[in-house]
Parts: C-alpha cells; structure tokens; sequence
C-alpha cells in the first residue's frame, strides 16, 4: 500500500483540542500506513511566509505553512468564505466575487502545491478536502506529479444553474478533470457534478460515475456520505450521564423536556427561521408553555466576516424578543448559547434531550443529526427533527423530516415528536441506528481509498 498524503485547509494534529470525528478518521487512516498531512498552520503572519514546517508524531508527518494578511484575506476570508461558500450552500444572494480574491485563492492553491510537491515521493496517494482546495490537484498535474489524487467535498455541489452565477466559473471547476476521484457526500451532488460537466464543459458520462472531458481529462466521481463513530458517541454519551455538566443541565430543566441543536453560527444552519418555528409553536400550541426548552448551542465561527456578524445580531434581537414574549420567572423558552463544548459532553446534553432539532437551509451532511441519534439511549430514545436539505436527510427518513422554511412544518414535527409513543420512537430510533452503525466513519474513509486506489 502507498503512503497516503492529506492535503485540508486546516490540519488536526492528535490530542488538539475539539479534534471531531473527521480529524480522528483521517489520522487513523494516515497512522495505518505512515502519512504525511499537508496544510495551513492557521497562522497568519504580517511577512511573506516562510517554507513549510514539518513535525513528525508517531508514524505522521505533520507539514504546515502560514498564511500572510494578503492570502489570509484573498484565499480564505474572500474567495472560500465569500463566495464559494454562500454559493454552494445556494445563497448565490450573499455571493461576494472579486476577481483580486479569485486570483489570490489561485496563488495559494499554487504555492501549497509547491510546497507539497518538495515532500512528495512517487508512490504517494494523495487525498485532498473541501472547497478551498479545488484547484489544488490541477497545480500539483502542471508540476508533474502523476501520483493517484482523490478529492472529497464536504459541502454540497448545486446545480449547474446556481454554478453559473460565479464568474469564470468554468476555469474553476474544470480543474476537478485533474482527480482521478472526485466524492462527494451525497447522490444529487454527484448527479450535479456530472450535470455541470456536460453542460458547461462538454464532458460525457456514462451514467455510473466515469466522466470524460473534451481535453482528455478523465475522472470518477461518486458519492461517499461521510459518518461518525456511533460506538463511540454512544459510550460517550453514558459516561457523560455520570458528568456534573449533565446534572446540572438536568436539574435546572426541572422535568420539562429539552430540545437540543448544536451549529456553527452560520447561515446555512437556518438558525434566525430555527427560533421562529419554535415561537411558532409556543403560540399554535400554548399547552406546552413552560413544559419544554430549546438549547441553542451556536459557537462563533468566522466572526470577521460582515455577513455573520449580521447574522449574530439577528439572532440576539430575536433570541431577547422570543424570551421576553414568552418567558415566566422560572422558564425561559430559548438557551441561548455562543461557547462551544467538548463532544464527550456534547453526547450527554443530546441524551437528556427530547428532540434533536437539526433543521440547516442547506447542509453538505451534517454530523451533528447523525451523533443525535448516537447518542440515545436504546430504551428512551429521543425523537430526531432533521431538515429535508442536509445531506443526512437521504440516510435518515426515520426522522421527522421538514422544510425549515415552513415555521409550521417544524412547528408541528416539535408538537408531534413531544406526543410520539415509547414504542415507535423506538422503531425510528432502531432503524436510524442501524444505518449509523452499517456505515461508520472508518467505513467511509475505507471506501474512498478503495475506490480512489481502484480509479
Ligand atoms: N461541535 C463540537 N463542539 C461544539 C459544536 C460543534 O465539537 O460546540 C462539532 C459537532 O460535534 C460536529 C461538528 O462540530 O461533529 C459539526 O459538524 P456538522 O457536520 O454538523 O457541521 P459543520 O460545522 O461541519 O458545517
């Protein structure tokens, strides 16, 4: 077997705190077989940066580069968080494109293959993550590296329509050509990977996957839905019954029920509609005043960014305007919450939770739905609210799937799944868990690699 080299804008070292279950999949994959993860330190540095810094932890190679202001703000800030990331998610309305932050995202997508490509050997397998990274793979081909080159997306791919709002948008996505695997997380963003390349650039498909570009260009692209460790969300989440964060969170619910939904603060988790539906359902249905709390547990994410410091103003307005409506001396109906919390103790809080509201505009998978589910107990199982538009929805139809942007749609699953019986919360319970435990996160990564080594 090859070494495996990970490329990912970010880069998990063990033992780094809030490591999630991604960060443990990859490092278990690369501690297999020795490896090499290639990123950006998360540093960033007023001088031009320097080489690359390379860190070995046990069969790991760790090999990190800073960024200086002018990329941070180009690659990062701009061209990923501005614009590829609102377009994916189908928000072509926040779409900010500048053409100097399309040229800089191209130059550190240049500089990272160069410097990868000084720690390369021939054999390598090469594994590249997410949307900052897309031209990564054609950079490394000009350079001459003719190793195998997978790329996963961990956000959804949209239809050709909404890709061709981004200007110049087919220089972009005609680098996908330079992988031999393109994955994506799940089957409509595989349809719409292979949509684009016929219609924008004349690419044939032979309808399983095998795409064939006009240049020659060949790749395979399939979906891989990425997963959790549901054994270990599990045990987690019976040790943390045994936790003082657990106990207090119970004791201060004083027997109501607890609706639970963890996010980063970002737009496409549908947060501002979230708080509305469950207003919505405070006055359709009056009978469960004061007998039921939403935990919101939204940690602040890219927070220099205008369009999600409007976002976390919107949220505190109405956060305070659903509170002070509804609240009595003893209850609050909205937790409002901006810190973010270990997973072990995360898996407690979604245990003592009644409903696992999960209800993204848009999401590529979203873990969170899936370690909900974990995290319950086989005989009290809570019950799981889950958007139709996170890509977790096409695994899990034995949730109570809505649109979030019917306030009440949500409102009504919250009413139903507060009324739903022991015995068939058990039975959507099973079958969720089931799925889970068919397909874990090492089963994903397998996947990928086996069909990337076959490609
Ligand atoms: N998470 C965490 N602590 C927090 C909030 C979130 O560890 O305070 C983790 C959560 O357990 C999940 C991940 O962050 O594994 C979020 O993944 P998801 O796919 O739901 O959304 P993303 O943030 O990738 O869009």
């Amino acid at each position: 077997m090859s070494r495996l080299v990970i490329v990912s804008n970010r880069v998990s070292k063990p033992r780094e705190t809030r490591a999630g279950g991604l960060a443990s999949a990859l490092n278990s994959a690369l501690a297999e077989h020795g490896g090499l993860w290639f990123g950006w330190s998360g540093r960033v540095i007023a001088e031009d940066p320097g080489e690359i810094s390379v860190e070995r932890i046990g069969q790991i190679d760790y090999a990190l580069t800073d960024l200086n202001e002018r990329e941070y703000s180009a690659y990062y800030q701009g061209f990923s968080n501005r614009t590829l990331w609102p377009l994916l998610h189908m928000r072509p309305d926040l779409l900010d494109f500048r053409r100097e932050n399309l040229h800089g995202y191209r130059a550190v997508n240049r500089r990272f293959a160069e410097l990868l490509a000084t720690q390369l050997r021939s054999d390598d397998t090469i594994w590249v993550h997410d949307y900052h990274l897309i031209p990564l793979g054609s950079e490394l081909r000009r350079l001459g590296i003719k190793s195998r080159i997978g790329f996963f997306l961990h956000v959804p791919f949209p239809s050709p329509d909404v890709l061709t709002m981004l200007p110049e948008h087919r220089s972009l996505f005609e680098s996908l050509g330079a992988y031999d695997l393109v994955g994506t997380q799940t089957e409509s963003d595989q349809q719409a990977v292979a949509d684009y390349c016929e219609r924008e650039l004349g690419a044939s498909h032979d309808g399983s996957g095998n795409l064939s570009l006009p240049d020659g260009g060949r790749f395979v692209c399939k979906a891989f839905p990425i997963s959790i460790d549901p054994e270990l969300i599990s045990r987690n989440a019976a040790l943390a019954m045994h936790s003082k964060a657990h106990r207090d969170l119970v004791a201060s619910l004083s027997g109501r029920a607890l609706a639970i939904s963890v996010d980063r603060l970002d737009y496409s988790k549908g947060l501002p509609e979230r708080f509305e539906a469950f207003a919505r359902f405070l006055e359709t249905y009056p009978q469960h005043r004061s007998r039921i709390s939403m935990m919101q547990i939204a940690p602040v994410t890219r927070g220099d960014v205008p369009e999600y410091q409007e976002l976390r103003a919107r949220l505190e307005q109405l956060a305070g305007a659903i509170n002070g409506r509804y609240a009595d001396p003893d209850w609050v109906p909205i937790r409002y919450i901006n810190r973010s919390f270990h997973q072990a103790n995360l898996a407690g809080f979604y245990r003592s939770a009644r409903i696992g509201l999960v209800t993204p505009m848009r999401d590529g998978m979203n873990l969170v739905a899936k370690e909900y589910v974990a995290a319950q107990s086989a005989e009290d199982p809570g019950v799981l609210v889950l958007s139709r538009f996170a890509g977790a929805a096409r695994e899990l139809p034995e949730a109570l799937l809505v649109n979030p942007h019917d306030a009440d749609d949500t409102s009504n699953a919250i009413h139903t799944a507060l009324a739903m019986p022991l015995d068939e919360r058990r039975l959507r319970w099973q079958a969720m868990s089931n799925t889970l435990r068919g397909h874990t996160i090492g089963d994903w990564r397998r996947s990928f690699l086996e069909v990337l080594a076959a490609s």
